[in-house]
């Protein structure tokens, strides 16, 4: 039997995190791939360090580089000492990101981003498997890049399933170990260069890994009880859902709801391996499954909400309609500048859409403008109600000003703002 267990950055954020986490695996009765992503908010504050590399900005790019150096070094010195020879390991890997950003950057921020990223998943793995072997609990330490190959699209790579199953097959073979440790998210081209799969793509790389192993589950372990109704974080009523559809769970990935990651599901789905959400705090409780089921066990309403969103109408400057043409120049310029779309909606004279807030919008309404008159409503949120009713629908827009709205029989959308 093998399990494919995906650790995400809250579950290691600190040298209690690792150890828990240790404890976890030590109980799996089962071989193991365990994935593990940047500790904590590392690669927020990498993706801060991007920009300041980018600006030429030295002093921040110390500053910051520091930060996230002190911030490994003291779980280092707690899970270790201040002997082990780890350190020294730990210490040239950290030379290797410092060297790099010596250099001035390229002109390809998408490709850079990759090559300094990417250190956030090997500094965790490396420290997860090496504190691992010192507590006897022995492993392989993996650099997932070797065995996962990707196309050249930077920061949003796919991933070429050929090369990669036939690699991983070879690399995940267990003989020599019940449990490889591996990072997620990130990859490589066939010429060895760092790629990563978008954000949040750890759970997809346990998902990728599942697939080929033929594994018999994948557990991704979360500081929530598994899947819930919605983020407890902003409704504290949220309920968990033992069990849900496959294709349930992709719909509520795909609206948003950020406790999976939307491309995760399809791999599992293809060859029925169950995906388990629980809780690395609890984690003698079940959580939520995700299987082939024909009902889910609730017809709860579940909400997802999407904040930081822009909503941007564009209308033909001459005299034309919103027809296949404009559609196909307008979703040119929205790919070519990599915003998803999370809604959209359309009617003779307006095409109107709803984007998260980010670094490329500026640029993306100034190409829209060249054809397009542009209106758009920043500080806005995309709410989603799957199995909705008048009574959630009145709950959750009270006090908010709709500016868009979308039904469907099992979907109900809103685009909605605060009331000043
Ligand atoms: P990871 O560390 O594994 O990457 P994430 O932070 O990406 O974890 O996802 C876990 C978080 O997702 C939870 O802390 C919770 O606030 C949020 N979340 C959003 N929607 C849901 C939901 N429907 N059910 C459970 N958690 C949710
Ligand atoms: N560390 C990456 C991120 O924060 C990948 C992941 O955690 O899934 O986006
Ligand atoms: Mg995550």
């Amino acid at each position: 039997m093998i399990q494919v267990y995906k650790f995400g950055g809250a579950s290691v954020k600190d040298a209690n995190g690792i150890k828990n986490i240790i404890n976890i695996i030590t109980k799996a009765k089962s071989k193991l791939v365990v994935v593990v992503s940047a500790m904590g908010k590392t690669t927020n504050a990498f993706e801060s360090l991007l920009d300041a590399f980018f600006s030429e900005n030295t002093e921040e790019v110390n500053k910051i580089l520091q930060t996230i150096y002190d911030k490994h070094n003291h779980i280092i010195t707690e899970l270790f000492g201040e002997k082990d020879p780890f350190i020294y390991d730990f210490n040239q890997c950290f030379n290797t990101l410092r060297q790099r950003l010596e250099k001035r950057p390229s002109l390809n921020y998408d490709f850079e981003y990759d090559q300094i990223v990417s250190f956030g998943e090997i500094f965790s793995t490396k420290i997860v498997s090496a504190y691992a072997n010192l507590i006897a609990v022995e492993n392989t330490w993996v650099d997932v890049r070797e065995v996962l190959k990707t196309d050249e699209n930077y920061r949003d790579a796919g991933v070429n399933w050929n090369l990669t199953s036939e690699f991983m097959k070879a690399q995940f073979s267990f003989n020599t170990t019940s449990v490889y440790f591996t990072q997620g998210f990130i990859g490589s081209t066939i010429n060895n260069i760092s790629t990563t799969l978008g954000r949040e793509g750890s759970d997809y790389t346990g998902a990728v890994i599942a697939h080929i192993l033929n594994a018999n589950a994948l557990t991704i372990w979360k500081d929530v009880p598994g899947v819930l109704n919605a983020d407890p974080r902003w409704y504290e009523k949220a309920v968990l859902l033992p069990e849900i559809s496959y294709s349930e769970a992709i719909e509520l990935s795909y609206y948003g709801a950020q406790v999976i990651h939307p491309k995760t599901l399809k791999p599992l789905q293809n060859k029925s391996i169950p995906l388990y959400v629980r809780s690395f705090i609890d984690s003698d409780k079940e959580g939520s499954v995700i299987q082939n089921s024909e009902v889910n066990t609730t017809n709860l309403p579940v909400f997802i909400l999407k904040k930081n969103q822009i909503f941007i109408t564009v209308s033909p400057k001459d005299f034309s309609f919103i027809l296949e043409d404009n559609l196909s120049d307008i979703f040119h310029i929205f790919s070519e500048h990599k915003v998803k779309i999370n809604l959209m909606q359309n009617s003779a004279l307006n095409f109107s859409v709803c984007v998260n807030e980010g670094r490329t919008i500026t640029a993306l309404l100034e190409a829209l403008s060249a054809d397009f008159i542009v209106r758009y409503n920043t500080g806005v949120e995309l709410l989603t109600i799957r199995s909705y009713n008048d009574e959630v629908i009145e709950e959750l827009t009270f006090g908010k000003e709709i500016i868009d709205s979308q039904l469907s029989r099992k979907t109900a959308r809103f685009v909605i703002k605060e009331l000043n």
